[in-house]
């Protein structure tokens, strides 16, 4: 049984658990399944959308009540903000997986606590030598490295 009601020709799902249609005939931008027109890229689960619900409003982003992004049922699609997107990855937990978005001290190899990392940013300002400040809190020269050029701990700010 199909339940798409209507569907953008030449595109081939597969059933997936629960009962999302796959997308398996295009390729995925991202995860998201993508068709080219007119030299654009278009994510198909956008153009299911509009089929099906009419326009996506202004300013909203096509989400997935399944979490899955090259899903294109479009029971499962709906328009919502950006912080929907992320009020419902906080929900899934799926930001738990993504060590990109776990800060410091929730992060399982932190060895340093956000006060500390405040110490050695105010160092760092004052001229303190890596090596030096590397030995005081017994962590590697790279972990401060990182610290100074902001690639780690980035949200601890010092005034
Ligand atoms: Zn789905």
């Amino acid at each position: 049984m199909c339940i798409i009601v209507k569907k953008p020709r030449g595109i081939h799902y597969k059933h997936l658990q629960g009962d999302c249609l796959v997308c398996i005939s295009h390729c995925q931008h991202e995860g998201y399944p993508v068709v080219r027109k007119n030299e654009r890229l278009y994510h198909i689960n956008h153009i299911v959308y509009e089929q099906n619900y009419g326009k996506i409003p202004d300013g909203l982003f096509i989400l997935h009540h399944c979490d899955v992004r090259a899903c294109l049922n479009p029971k499962h699609l709906y328009a919502g903000t950006h912080q929907d997107n992320v009020n419902d990855m906080i929900r899934r937990g799926r930001d738990k997986c993504m060590s990109v978005c776990l800060k410091g001290e929730d992060h399982p190899f932190a060895k340093l606590t956000s006060r500390e990392v405040r110490e050695i940013k105010i160092k760092l300002r004052d001229g303190g030598r890596v090596s030096r400040i590397a030995r005081e809190y017994r962590i590697s020269q790279s972990c401060i490295g990182g610290i100074k050029n902001g690639s780690r701990w980035p949200h601890v700010l010092i005034a």
